[in-house]
């Protein structure tokens, strides 16, 4: 998500922190450097001027530039905007489902994510509020979507409306309805069907569903890859249907991520949700704070934490964390990290989430790591002596000969996962400096 936004802003920023007083040109230079950049990751125009002008009217004051860090200030100042242009709902993940059974309608355009993220969110909605979902695929153009969706109802253990051929998309929502008031459901989910660009049939149709099911949220789910196109469709779709959210898919992609930073500004809706992969759990919910600490390059270790707290034990995400807040972390941390890796799907999701993230993942692709060497370098770690694996810096040739062979890898190999320890652990360490403490503390609250 945002590498090259991120990219572009860490090299401006670089240079701006480095520099020890700064002049008030020094800080137009900058900003002109980042409105480019924002302007190449396709956010519109006038969000990137507005954005601008809103960050130089700060930054140029006489308490940036006569401070002590002014590079760390104009930096801080950034960060602040973005969050303040990303900001909509107090909590976007929330919503609005009481009166059972809530009815929520999903729209969009054919191929953006639609009928996954439905089931995303319904496997959410289960898992995180214990709701009883029941979803339905009014699709009738494409039998292979409505089928699509009952198959990843099996997969979630969510219930799907039974599919009775030749029936209308208001009969079909109108039965969804019955049923969920019927079957003592929370909530029931009406997937529209989508059209390759915005027609007048497609709308006249959503605008029928829209009226008979009268849905509580209206999500629109659009490729965040399709940039500022993503922002007219919303447009689109607000004007004639009305939208409650957005929701933004193949965010987890290498795109150029403007729609998230246009998206509040030039529509007014907030993004709810955003899509980080084709898996049932690559759906997160839209936080500000964090999005702009991502596009800074920050990393995200509220999220990590948030993500790793679902398959750990609590205890052990607390002791993981007061280890992570002292900068420590062993050969026994690196095992537990590689096997939640394997349970949260594998490495990509993760790395996306950790600070310094996007060197990382570079070094290991380049390294060859990926989910078979999770394994292998589990069974490495495995064959070092508790002594060991606490302290890894104290094995000897002979040793790591043996831990290898054990393994059945090469010593190349073991010396690939000692680097890996030590740069995470330097990474620690400096995100403890960082007083990152504070966020851990709030994510396990
Ligand atoms: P629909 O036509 O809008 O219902 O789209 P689908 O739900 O069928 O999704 C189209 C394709 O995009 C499928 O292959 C999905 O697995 C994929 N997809 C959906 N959301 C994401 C996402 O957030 N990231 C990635 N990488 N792929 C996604």
């Amino acid at each position: 998500m945002f590498e090259n936004l991120s990219d572009r802003l860490g090299s401006v920023f670089d240079r701006l922190t480095k520099q020890g007083a700064l002049s008030e040109d020094d800080v137009k230079t900058a900003l002109r450097e980042v409105r480019v950049a924002l302007l190449e990751a396709d956010v519109s125009l006038p969000v990137a001027r507005d954005f601008i002008k809103a960050v130089q009217e700060k930054a140029t004051g006489q308490a940036v530039t006569k401070s002590i860090t002014p590079g760390q200030q104009v930096v801080k100042i950034v960060h602040d905007e973005l969050k303040h242009v990303l900001s909509g709902d107090e909590d976007p993940g929330k919503l609005k489902i009481d009166n059972p059974p809530a009815p929520i309608l999903m729209v969009g355009l054919q191929g953006g994510g639609k009928t996954t993220t439905t089931a995303k969110i319904a496997k959410r909605l289960k898992e995180r509020e214990g709701k009883r979902v029941l979803m339905a695929s009014l699709d009738v153009n494409r039998p292979a979507a409505m089928e699509q969706l009952q198959i990843l109802g099996n997969q979630i253990g969510v219930d799907t409306l039974p599919i009775v051929k030749g029936e209308d998309p208001v009969a079909i929502a109108k039965r969804a309805k019955t049923q969920a008031s019927l079957g003592g459901y929370d909530v029931y989910m009406l997937d529209t069907a989508g059209r390759l660009s915005i027609d007048e049939e497609l709308m006249a149709q959503v605008e029928a569903v829209r009226d008979v099911a009268n849905p509580r949220e209206t999500l629109l789910v659009v490729d965040g890859l399709t940039g500022q196109d993503a922002v007219h469709t919303a447009e689109n779709f607000d004007e004639r249907i009305g939208i409650t959210g957005v929701v933004l898919t193949r965010m987890d992609g290498d795109g150029r991520g403007g729609a998230a930073l246009s998206m509040r500004a030039v529509t007014g809706k907030p993004i709810r949700f955003v899509g980080l992969g084709e898996k049932m759990d690559a759906l997160e919910t839209f936080e500000p704070d964090r999005i702009a600490g991502r596009i800074l390059g920050m990393g995200d270790i509220v999220a990590l934490v948030e993500k790793a707290q679902q398959t750990l034990e609590v205890e052990q995400a607390e002791r993981m964390m007061k280890r992570f807040q002292k900068g420590q972390f062993n050969m026994n941390d690196l095992k537990m990290q590689l096997e939640q890796m394997m349970k949260m799907g594998g490495m990509e999701g993760m790395l996306a989430m950790m600070p310094g993230a996007q060197k990382m993942q570079k070094q290991m692709g380049e390294a060859g790591i990926d989910d078979r060497m999770l394994r292998q370098q589990v069974a490495l770690i495995n064959s070092m002596t508790k002594k060991e694996r606490a302290n890894p810096q104290i094995l000897q040739a002979s040793r790591k000969k043996r831990i290898a062979a054990g393994a059945g890898m090469e010593v190349s190999d073991l010396n690939k996962l000692l680097k890996m320890q030590r740069q995470m652990s330097d990474m620690m360490k400096k995100m403890g400096k960082m007083g990152k403490g504070g966020m851990l503390k709030q994510a396990m609250k």
